[in-house]
């Protein structure tokens, strides 16, 4: 991979995180509202339960999403950004453009959604 898309990698991964750490914010003043202690009867609260559900479950996926850009951060600076980590081979601009924290290439991919039958997020 050269330098001019290594750097537009480096920039698109950390737009996206900036645009996840935002979402954080905003999620969690989501979170204040829908905890007051005042709620004026069950419905109400078991509503702002579900909401505090959903809030966690989307910090949660966040913060794997943060994890697996800031990965991919590192290998860009430590120049393996782009190869596959299981088989080695380069993943091509295409899948990267699609995936950017994506480790494996497409074929490896295959093989290990064929294996274990989900879908994993990368
Ligand atoms: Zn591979």
């Amino acid at each position: 991979m050269n330098k001019r898309d290594l750097k537009r990698f480096k920039e698109m991964l950390l737009e996206r995180r900036n645009v996840l750490t935002q979402n954080k914010e905003s999620i969690n003043e989501q979170s204040v509202v829908f905890s007051t202690d005042d709620l004026p009867d069950e419905v109400d609260l078991a509503s702002s339960e579900t909401e505090q559900a959903i809030n966690l479950k989307l910090r949660d996926r966040e913060r794997f999403l943060i994890r697996k850009i800031d990965k991919a951060l590192q290998k860009i600076e430590a120049g393996e950004y782009g190869l596959c980590e299981s088989c080695g081979d380069p993943i091509g601009i295409k899948r990267l453009e699609a995936r950017p924290v994506t480790d494996l290439c497409i074929q490896c991919k295959e093989e290990q959604e064929a294996r274990e039958r989900v879908f994993a997020e990368d």
